[in-house]
């Protein structure tokens, strides 16, 4: 990624976040309280993180791509035109990343990592980058690994990022979305009250609905929850410290604190 896509990116993601931000104010999907307050820092700090180690780890993979020579890859010999790769780069890379998701819930050392997105005790689009950095080097493995043994070409990979954090700036925003709308549209796509789901303390619904942009996945792999239950969510972590879910170094550190409950 060159320094002028990590400004237009940049640009996009916060024009985007200021959108939003205008539209919680008007239909606001829960109102704010003592849950809301104090967290905007520390997630505004992860996101810049999140973001100038994204232009880093980009700009080291299209190197890395460069290296391993993109056009050996199981695609190419298809020759295909270009939008029918977009297609299967945005299907494949969705794939993937919901793969990456699941893996994160899965397996205690990375629900480890990934319980700093989750700790987050309400959800607006501040939330959406609230990551830990080694979050980010693992969903940048998935990626990696399908661009790598398809072939799959630079401009899909580039549009499937600017959809996918369309989206997620979109599914984490605290704004009403019509749920018979949300109902229908969730057959194929992962909706805002699809995603609060995800984001519940309720272990049952925690473990359900990980789809970034497609919703098939969840449907295929039997992990959908229905939309319906996103208006009664209480988000967070049953076992969180409230102080530390607020705090940018807290939140930096909690994979290495002592005292953690692994989730199951
Ligand atoms: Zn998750």
């Amino acid at each position: 990624m060159t320094t002028r896509e990590f400004f237009s990116t940049i640009i996009f993601l916060f024009s985007l976040m200021a959108v939003l931000s205008l539209v919680e104010l008007v239909i606001p999907l829960f109102a704010r309280d003592q849950r809301s307050r104090g967290r905007l820092i520390a997630n505004l700090g992860l996101t810049a993180v999140t973001l100038v180690l994204n232009w880093g780890l980009s700009s080291a993979a299209a190197v890395i791509a460069l290296v391993l020579s993109q056009r050996r890859g199981l695609l190419v010999p298809l020759a295909l035109p270009l939008p029918a790769l977009i297609a299967i780069s945005v299907v494949t890379l969705d794939l993937f990343t919901y793969l990456a998701h699941l893996t994160m819930h899965k397996i205690p050392s990375l629900w480890r990592i990934h319980s700093i997105h989750h700790s987050d005790p309400f959800l607006d689009v501040s939330t959406t980058l609230r990551q830990h950095p080694m979050e980010g080097i693992w969903r940048l493995l998935w990626i990696i690994i399908p661009v790598w043994i398809l072939g799959l070409p630079a401009s899909g990979v580039v549009v499937y990022r600017l959809l996918s954090s369309g989206n997620a700036l979109f599914e984490h925003a605290n704004i009403r979305f019509w749920q018979p709308l949300d109902r229908v549209l969730s057959l194929v796509w992962t909706t805002p009250n699809m995603h609060k789901i995800h984001h519940s303390r309720a272990p049952e619904q925690t473990d359900s609905n990980y789809g970034n942009i497609l919703a098939l996945f969840d449907r295929g792999f039997r992990t959908f929850t229905p939309t319906e239950q996103a208006l009664s969510v209480i988000y967070g972590l049953e076992d969180s410290d409230s102080k530390r879910e607020k705090s940018f170094p807290g939140l930096m550190m909690l994979p290495f604190a002592r005292s953690w409950h692994d989730h199951s």
